[in-house]
């Protein structure tokens, strides 16, 4: 590593030490090369270019959409007394000729600017005639129809580029590591032959767990009770479960709050204000929450239900133990999170190539719950950074916190008594005729006289539920769902009730609190 640029580091940011790949994108951008960087948010992407713009001559344009940040990075800038200006829509007609004025005079090291500024004639003017060593594409998947958030203003910037007297380095800048947005960064924003980094996606402090049929509220509570005093988010996909699970914890006494998009703003806002002031330790949210949230002490971030894809996945569990301190990261899985996923695909108005796309990002977060894989690695595979170890050794399948159970004969007692009861009735029914219950509309439907009636009577009925649970999640039952859910056979039940096949399930020893138990 270049000396100059420590020293520079400390010097002008007062850090002691580069985070992760900083220093090998501040290299190549020094040494004139174009530069792809590929980081995860809040992995230190602006002094990437921030310091190579403070350490070469001239100016260095940035170019970024997120209009809303640009004025608090250009105060964070000004403050540590670096000359830095921002030019975007919002700003009055006066403000933005003073800017350009003071630009002409060579008074900034570095400009920020909407994408839609290098339309202005004005300012192309200027900048043509002003020495530019450096120009920094922030959230260069824009520029990307594969990414999820095209702007048609970021195709301007290459031919905009292209026109300028002298070239001069480009370096861009992003979170998403498809390959598809990849290859489309480099080609649309013309980089010459870049240097690609990807970098920044381990987490060493996280222990990453994925628990598939457990019931989940059952699940969190005993967790939160075994994590006392500890901040942790819960992330939940509909507003409904939000409520729901929300309504559950605060009758149960937990400090609790909520966040999601169908709150008046004053009511997130405040939601918002206790969780980050520890007036509250936890929170219910959809993800709507967590953008440009810094709270470093999170402790742990479940997800109730299995995000789309694991972009959001690690975006949304990444935000546990910012302090670096250990935290849990744990996935709840169901099948029916799939089907939510899969409907919410079918109907949206993506063309059938991009719903292609997005099929096979999320074939990747079902896999990843299914994995016995070390799940760090896994994602560190997907994000397409290089790692030398081949297993973090923190995870829960590298800790092995999971055991193999043959649960062949449970599996066919159960299903023996779903086609006994034709395979019209819910998992409690079922699981109340398995334990033999004097339930009234067990006895009323006759099916204590069934032969399967009270075979399992030596676990209790949340056991049996847990079991089928399981069952669904390894795909032998299936669970209709709706207001009247009725459950059914697979196919890959058939050879385990002929005995040809066995049951055996990787069952999660989830921190403290081990996958379904009989209590
Ligand atoms: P990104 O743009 O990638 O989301 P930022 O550039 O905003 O990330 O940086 C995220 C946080 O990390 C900021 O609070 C920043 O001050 C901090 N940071 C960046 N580089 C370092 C470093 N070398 N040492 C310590 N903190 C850093």
């Amino acid at each position: 590593m270049n000396y100059d640029i420590q020293s520079a580091l400390k010097r002008y940011f007062g850090y002691n030490s580069f985070k992760t790949g900083q220093s090998d994108i501040i290299d190549s951008i020094l040494a004139g090369q174009d530069t792809l960087g590929i980081m995860p948010t809040g992995g230190g992407k602006s002094i990437c270019y921030q310091l190579p713009a403070l350490l070469q001559p001239g100016l260095s344009l940035v170019i970024s959409p997120l209009i809303a940040l640009m004025k608090d990075q250009v105060d964070a800038l000004n403050e540590l007394g670096i000359t830095a200006a921002c030019l975007n829509s919002s700003m009055e007609a006066g403000e933005v000729r003073r800017c350009l004025v003071e630009a002409s005079q060579g008074h900034y090291k570095i400009l920020y600017v909407a994408p839609e500024r290098l339309a202005s004639e004005v300012f192309t003017n200027l900048l043509r005639n002003l020495p530019v060593s450096l120009i920094a594409i922030d959230e260069a998947h824009c520029v990307s129809q594969w990414g999820h958030d095209f702007r048609p203003s970021y195709l301007q910037i290459a031919p905009w580029i292209a026109d300028l007297p002298s070239r001069p380095t480009v370096a861009a800048f992003t979170a998403t590591a498809t390959q598809q947005v990849r290859d489309d960064i480099i080609k649309l924003l013309k980089l010459s032959n870049p240097d690609i980094y990807v970098t920044g996606f381990k987490r060493e402090n996280l222990h990453l767990s994925a628990a598939k049929g457990v019931d989940k509220t059952k699940f969190i509570t005993r967790y939160i009770d075994t994590h006392p005093e500890q901040a942790g988010i819960i992330y939940a996909a509909t507003r409904k479960e939000v409520d729901a699970l929300y309504e559950h914890l605060h009758s149960k006494g937990y400090s609790v709050g909520r966040y999601h998009a169908g709150m008046n703003h004053e009511e997130r806002q405040q939601n918002q204000e206790d969780f980050l002031f520890d007036e509250t330790r936890i929170i219910v949210a959809t993800n709507a929450f967590g953008l440009g949230i810094d709270k470093s002490n999170v402790r742990y971030v479940i997800h109730h239900n299995m995000p789309r894809h694991l972009e959001a996945y690690y975006q949304e569990a990444g935000r546990a133990g910012r302090d670096g301190e250990q935290a849990d990261c744990i996935l709840l899985y169901a099948p029916g999170d799939v089907q939510i996923q899969k409907y919410l695909i079918e109907n949206s108005d993506l063309d059938e190539a991009r719903k292609s796309g997005e099929y096979k990002k999320l074939q990747s977060m079902i896999d990843y719950c299914h994995s016995s894989r070390c799940l760090q690695q896994y994602i560190l595979n997907y994000f397409g950074e290089e790692d030398a170890a081949n297993h973090c050794g923190n995870c829960a399948n590298c800790g092995q916190e999971y055991e193999v159970r043959d649960i062949t004969i449970e599996a066919q007692k159960i299903f023996s008594c779903m086609l006994r009861m034709q395979e019209q009735y819910g998992m409690n029914l079922v699981a109340g005729v398995l334990k033999g219950s004097k339930n009234k509309r067990i006895l009323n439907l006759g099916f204590d006289r069934l032969s399967t009636y009270g075979i399992m009577s030596e676990m209790n009925i949340p056991a049996i539920v847990d079991l089928m649970h399981l069952l669904e999640a390894e795909e032998y039952i299936y669970n209709t769902g709706g207001q009247y859910p009725v459950i059914r056979l697979l196919p890959k039940a058939n050879p385990v009730l002929r005995g040809k096949e066995r049951v055996l399930v990787k069952m999660p020893r989830v921190p403290e609190t081990a996958a379904p138990q009989s209590d």
